[in-house]
């Protein structure tokens, strides 16, 4: 089989390889669909989100959906022939935080795409069977790849802990913002404010709940969104984009005593917050690490059109082709929100 191998900033090359054999309790997964997302694109330019460094050739990928082509001993045989979206996390199950149900935070964690763990980007993968989650026949690959990202999307509206009439502001309108601005709607926000640099994203807010968009690139974010609540800020503040900035940002548009969720992964080790302000507010912070227990509420919300993943993949490239599609996500060309490389 096939799979292909980032090797060094802007690099990638496709290698040969084994064909896994799975093990028990596994399913050997053949990948359909693999979604870039934007903590790839950190890997592909720099080779590092944070402190997370990528020092041999790794697969990434970590948002995607295949068909289950065998299962090892000790496996439900049902799960053959089944689309599954997987769950790319594989906890250890034992230590503290597994059994308390904060599985996505298990120290021991192997996330592939990652240091020291290879992604989907390749024509076959072993996952524990625990990590597939069957998908509803007509839901499409790529769109049941995409139920990673509307995972952490409703894992932050979880996180925001929504009252029904509430306001909401977020600042990125990438996939996961936007995925998040829909989650937000079901939830009951009443008004939704959204910002993003780029034009196109701006313009294409509306049709996926965002009430005001602000271009942000022309406006002052913090200052038209006090303007637009009178002063008094939004209830709930989340930051989606892939920047540092907007962490001040957050603190700066919520209310006294609300709401800031930090789901946006800026690449940076350090990010500076407004302290000040949100001391003075008694704000409350939560960040996000990807998600836990979404999985099923993903599947309900997509598979009944409740959230409209599909026209937010704008690209679908093949995996010859996936460096186009990682520079494509990179430069934001061509209108891009999602890109997906598809068997
Ligand atoms: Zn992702
Ligand atoms: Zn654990």
């Amino acid at each position: 089989m096939q799979a292909v191998q980032w090797v060094a900033p802007r690099q990638f090359r496709v290698v040969e390889m084994e064909k896994p054999v799975p093990k028990p309790h596994e399913a050997l997964v053949r990948v359909e669909s693999v979604g870039v997302c934007g903590s790839d694109v950190h890997y592909y330019l720099e080779g590092r989100i944070g402190n997370q460094i990528l020092t041999e050739p790794t697969i990434l990928g970590h948002e995607y959906a295949g068909v289950v082509e065998a299962v090892g001993a000790e496996t439900d045989p049902a799960l053959v022939g089944r689309r599954v979206a997987v769950e790319p996390g594989v906890s250890c199950g034992r230590c503290e935080w597994c059994r308390t149900g904060h599985y996505n935070v298990c120290p021991e964690i192997r996330f592939p795409g990652g240091p020291g763990c290879d992604g989907a980007l390749r024509d076959y993968i072993a996952v524990p069977a625990r990590n597939c989650h069957p998908v509803p026949d007509g839901l499409g690959a790529a769109v049941a790849a995409m139920l990673e990202p509307l995972a952490v999307a409703i894992h932050t509206v979880e996180l925001a802990q929504v009252r029904p009439g509430e306001t909401a502001a977020i600042i990125g309108l990438g996939s996961i913002g936007l995925l998040t601005a829909q989650v937000l709607k079901h939830s009951g926000v009443h008004v939704l404010y959204g910002a993003d640099l780029l034009a196109y994203r701006v313009a294409a807010a509306a049709r996926y709940g965002v009430d005001v968009a602000i271009d942000a690139a022309r406006k002052d974010t913090v200052a038209r969104i006090r303007e637009l609540t009178g002063g008094r800020g939004v209830d709930i503040a989340i930051d989606c984009s892939n920047r540092g900035e907007p962490l001040a940002q957050v603190c700066r548009i919520a209310r006294p005593a609300g709401r800031c969720v930090l789901t946006g992964i800026s690449g940076n080790e350090t990010d500076a917050l407004a302290v000040s302000d949100a001391r003075r507010k008694e704000l409350t912070l939560r960040w996000c690490r990807r998600f836990r227990h979404n999985y099923p509420t993903a599947i309900a919300l997509a598979a009944s059109g409740k959230v409209d993943v599909l026209s937010l993949i704008t690209h679908s490239f093949s995996p010859a082709n996936t460096g186009e599609a990682f520079e494509l996500v990179a430069a934001n060309a061509d209108n891009v929100i999602k890109a997906s490389i598809d068997w």
